[in-house]
């Protein structure tokens, strides 16, 4: 079984993809799927991974993507596609000498950026033809402000296009309320809200209508709405999860965990919800604003540190040359550092440190 002869280091697709997928929920961890933005964030990334002895999820959001490509290129669609190709070459060069598996994804994808996800699955159909493997493990379409019918449609209709090539993809069903469509503070104390907490009927209805066609995970709302309220306002509900496996496994089988599932704003959560996330099959879980903040406090650490070498090349008091310190290797290097430091925490509150499926 692969789960015990362990997997090849590099980026897992396919089969390799849904043996990692299994061994987080046979064993009670989650992944961390970091938003990266250039080749700093995807090496630290993959330092932090090899330091822990842990495998990760590399993730592009179609902003860090454009952001990847550069920021003078013109024509936005191309960048977002090429940035998220470029990623993804990089990492397929580099992650073996890793020495850990790495899950190559992109995130939220709305209705406006279905032709992004169509453009980087063109280059897949190619990667496939020219080397047998996709460039990505699995996209992501956040299609959940759309109603659920043509939402389920429209992710049926690209997952037939990625189980050929042997990608996922990840989906997104609940949240479509906001203060805005009049939900009250009585709503949200309300677990029933179908604006606020998925309902397991509509997972049903998703497992139903897309597990026939290839492998996908769900993003759940239990309470993890990003940016709507302010913090507090809504109660992190695990449970809900566990429902949906329930029902599920009540009508399908597939064992207590048959979904695969994603934690989306896990950024700040609290430690137990993490946890009890993870009890109910979460094997991956979106960190990015953390991280940027990481990556931001050590950069201005230490500017603030050495403000004199960001002002003048040679210091004025002391006619010493500054180079040292203004040099972007040094500064970039501190902003690495940054994220290796708070990855160190999340792969602790996940429990993935140490068991990475790479075989040595
Ligand atoms: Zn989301």
């Amino acid at each position: 079984m692969a789960t015990l002869s362990g997997l090849k280091p590099g980026v897992v697709t396919g089969e390799e993809y849904r043996t990692l997928v299994a061994a987080c929920q046979e064993g009670g961890y989650a992944l961390p799927a970091v938003n990266v933005i250039g080749t700093n964030t995807i090496n630290a990334v993959l330092e932090a991974a090899a330091k822990n002895r842990s495998d990760v999820i590399i993730q592009l959001s179609n902003g860090g993507a454009r952001f990847f490509a550069g920021e003078g290129m013109k024509d936005a669609l191309q960048a977002r596609i090429l940035g998220a190709v470029s990623a993804a070459r990089h990492v397929h060069l580099l992650a073996e000498q890793y020495g850990v598996c790495v899950v190559l994804h992109t995130d939220h994808a709305n209705k406006g950026l279905i032709p992004w996800v169509e453009g980087m699955i063109g280059h897949s159909e190619q990667a496939v033809r020219d080397t047998g493997r996709p460039l990505f493990s699995s996209h992501m379409l956040d299609l959940s402000e759309e109603p659920l019918e043509e939402n389920l449609a429209e992710c049926a209709r690209i997952l037939r296009r990625l189980a050929p090539l042997g990608m996922s993809l990840e989906i997104e069903l609940g949240v479509t309320g906001g203060e805005e469509d009049g939900i009250g503070s009585e709503d949200l104390e309300s677990a029933d809200n179908a604006h606020l907490y998925t309902q397991p009927e509509d997972v049903l209805r998703a497992y139903e209508l897309l597990s026939p066609i290839g492998h996908f995970s769900v993003a759940a709302s239990f309470g993890n709405v990003h940016g709507v309220y302010a913090p507090g306002n809504v109660k992190l509900r695990p449970e809900i999860l566990g429902a949906s496996q329930e029902l599920v496994a009540s009508r399908h089988g597939g064992g207590r965990k048959p979904l695969a599932l994603v934690f989306h704003g896990g950024s700040g959560s609290e430690k137990e919800k993490i946890a009890q996330a993870v009890d109910f099959g979460v094997f991956k879980m979106n960190i990015d604003t953390d991280t940027q903040f990481a990556f931001a406090e050590a950069v201005g650490r230490f500017v603030f540190a050495n403000e004199v070498a960001f002002r003048h090349q040679i210091d004025p008091a002391t006619g010493k040359p500054q180079k040292k310190l203004y040099d972007p290797r040094k500064w970039l290097r501190e902003g690495e550092t940054g994220v290796v430091r708070r990855l160190d925490e999340a792969f602790a509150d996940l429990g993935s440190a140490g068991r990475s499926l790479a075989k040595a």
